[in-house]
């Protein structure tokens, strides 16, 4: 993949919308194409590590592809063994980005267990700001949001500026149901964080994750009981 030209904000901007309306019903893998050939190395991936269909996806037509991690220090180590296994056996490139405060000091700072009294300012430290920093390097990412996991991301757009960071935003499995994430693990093999066996539906941080219940939506058990469904980095 080669280097592409920085764009600047005003032709990012157009080609987010230009895209947003000519990408909405084309495959994912096309919407990839479309990002790293635009981009090159200015486009990455996010992953949670719940599992890594977006970032198989983006190999398959960007070897090598970047795929950013946020590791917050308070994730299951399930998910610390999935990064690693992927960074093992993918052809991607695992950046992991890391809040600048540890737990430890963020704890000194704020007291133990911010998660519990102010999940808002935990995320924004370990997640939001991290994320920005990080993708100060980038002009496009991508992200593995789906319309049918909750009401919250019902409208998720496959390509859209995000006006927040500046940026094209790309969610090329924006349409897929939870039965197309299954059957693409399957025929391909992909990795996925052991924790979906085992009765989580989301993976997020340990002390802000459960498993879910019957009926409950995909997302339902992070943050559950804290009203709160988000953790600000796609609001
Ligand atoms: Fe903190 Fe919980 Fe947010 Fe993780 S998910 S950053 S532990 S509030």
């Amino acid at each position: 993949m080669t280097t592409a030209q920085e764009h600047s904000t005003t032709e990012l901007r157009r080609l987010a919308e230009e895209a947003g309306r000519d990408l909405e019903d084309a495959p994912a893998l096309d919407v990839l194409r479309w990002a790293a050939e635009t981009f090159g190395r200015r486009f990455c991936v996010t992953s949670s590590m719940e599992d890594a269909v977006v970032a198989h996806l983006a190999s398959r037509v960007f070897p090598g592809v970047p795929v950013v991690f946020l590791d917050t220090g308070y994730h299951f180590p399930e998910t610390i063994g999935t990064r690693d296994a992927v960074a093992a056996v993918m052809d991607v490139e695992v950046i992991t980005l890391t809040p600048r405060q540890s737990v430890a000091q963020q704890d000194a700072r704020y007291g133990p267990k911010l998660h519990d009294r102010d999940p808002d300012l935990c995320c924004s430290l370990r997640k939001v700001q991290p994320l920005e920093e990080g993708l100060r390097s980038y002009d496009a990412w991508a992200t593995g949001l789906r319309r049918d996991e909750s009401p919250t991301r019902a409208g998720t757009p496959v390509v859209a500026w995000d006006e927040r960071r500046q940026k094209v935003k790309v969610s090329p499995i924006a349409r897929w149901t939870q039965e197309d994430v299954d059957a693409y693990v399957t025929e391909h093999g992909v990795l996925t964080n052991p924790l979906l066996s085992d009765g989580y539906a989301s993976v997020g941080c340990g002390p802000c994750t459960r498993r879910v219940l019957a009926g409950e939506d995909a997302r339902a058990g992070r943050w559950a009981g804290q009203g709160k469904s988000e953790c600000g980095i796609h609001l």
